[in-house]
């Protein structure tokens, strides 16, 4: 795959383009060996410090089983104890405090969007060291796999300068994309069907790689360490380009059996309003998305408006038809969120997306139209608001990166 994408690429050519591939160490697995032993490490690091008594009380380990895992990753320094409390604490003590040293490995993770790609080089704790920024001139799969590799290779040498390896890439994009065999299946913004992307990246790169859809992916770094840490079941849902949302329940981010779990975007709410792109009518992304708005709006008011940034200061100017196609749009959010909450009973909602810049014109639709809609106690979940830029999505590819460098926390 890699010789049709890159055909004049010769071995050297090759090694300067993708130093990657030529001279670097292996790189080294990580020292667990259960799923017991991945649950402890992601326990330190999302809760971290945390005592090993503490660890054995959140999990429900024993404390032999504790003291097994710990150990090899002391020993690796992924894990750093801290002989807090009593002056001259003896290392080892069950009570000292644990916690993940995140300089010990990095991640890059990339999230690609219609007409941009982010990159980051983030710790072992998902903290960005460094963040890059390519615009896409088309959005060819393999332009866009140069601009990936060359994305990685950049942010490769940004972590020689901290002398520590990049230990696997993740890469966010959305659409309908399967994690588990790594295929971008249906990318509307990108027109991308049946992309390999994972193992194209892994070709040109060298480098394990996850990839995954990208609100998903940003629903993994906002359970780890964002709005949802210690939350069991909980929704993310974004609003702007699309509507999307990412689900956790029982403490586990849900794909569903065809990776298409949350597809909040595509709920039917009005049978008789405009066609969507995905073949319905009247779903919520075809009422509630930046261009749905933006086409209520032209036919509406006749006015030239091309762009989200023109509607927003058309219905900021004040002009009724501009803010009656938020208002419905408010509507159509607010009745999907609630369509969730009945259904999984998070205890919180987290708002997000680029969208958020015109929240105030939709605000009072989103919580009127999910009071009515939400049945019986489902109303006294929580709705949020949480700005999260583009750099945040290609954290969230990082932590699904570090997620599998780390391994399964489930047999
Ligand atoms: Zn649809």
């Amino acid at each position: 795959m890699l010789r049709v994408l890159f055909p004049l690429l010769t071995e050297e050519k090759k090694a300067s383009t993708f130093p990657a591939m030529a001279s670097r160490p292996p790189l080294e697995p990580f020292p667990v060996s259960t799923p017991a032993a991945t649950l402890v490490f992601t326990t330190v690091l999302t809760q971290g410090p945390v005592s090993r008594v503490e660890v054995g009380r959140r999990t429900g380990l024993s404390s032999a089983a504790i003291t097994k895992a710990v150990r090899p990753l002391l020993d690796a320094g992924y894990l750093v104890e801290a002989a807090e409390g009593a002056k001259g604490a003896a290392l080892g003590r069950p009570a000292n405090p644990l916690r993940v040293d995140g300089g010990r490995a990095f991640f890059i993770g990339i999230k690609v969007t219609g007409d941009e790609a982010i990159g980051v080089l983030a710790d072992l704790t998902a903290r960005i060291r460094g963040a890059r920024h390519v615009s896409l001139d088309t959005r060819e799969p393999a332009a866009v796999l140069e601009v990936i590799s060359a994305l990685t290779a950049e942010l490769r040498t940004a972590a020689e300068d901290y002398g520590v390896p990049v230990q696997s890439v993740g890469v966010a994009v959305s659409g309908d994309v399967d994690r588990e065999v790594g295929m971008v299946h249906y990318s509307p913004f990108l027109g991308w069907r049946d992309v390999p992307l994972a193992e194209l990246v892994r070709g040109a790169t060298g480098l394990p790689t996850v990839v995954d859809n990208d609100v998903r992916a940003l629903t993994v770094a906002e359970q780890w360490f964002g709005a949802g840490v210690g939350a069991d079941t909980f929704a993310l849902v974004t609003v702007g380009a699309g509507i999307g949302c990412g689900l956790v329940v029982g403490g586990r981010v849900v794909a569903g059996a065809h990776g298409v779990a949350g597809e909040i975007g595509h709920l039917p709410i009005d049978p008789t309003g405009p066609p969507c792109h995905c073949g319905n009518s009247g779903c919520v992304e075809a009422i509630a998305a930046d261009p749905a708005i933006v086409r209520r709006i032209r036919e509406v008011t006749g006015e030239p408006v091309a762009t989200a940034e023109d509607a927003l200061a058309l219905a900021r100017s004040g002009h009724p038809g501009a803010r009656e196609a938020y208002a419905r749009a408010g509507y159509a959010i607010g009745t999907g969120i609630a369509a969730v909450v009945n259904l999984l009973g998070p205890g919180r909602v987290v708002i997000s997306g680029e969208g958020l810049t015109a929240y105030d014109l939709f605000e009072e639709q989103i919580r009127a139209a999910f009071a009515t809609a939400a049945f019986g106690a489902a109303k006294e979940c929580e709705l949020l608001t949480r700005p999260l830029p583009f750099e945040e999505w290609a954290r969230g590819a990082a932590a699904t990166a570090i997620q599998m460098f780390i391994g399964p926390d489930k047999p």
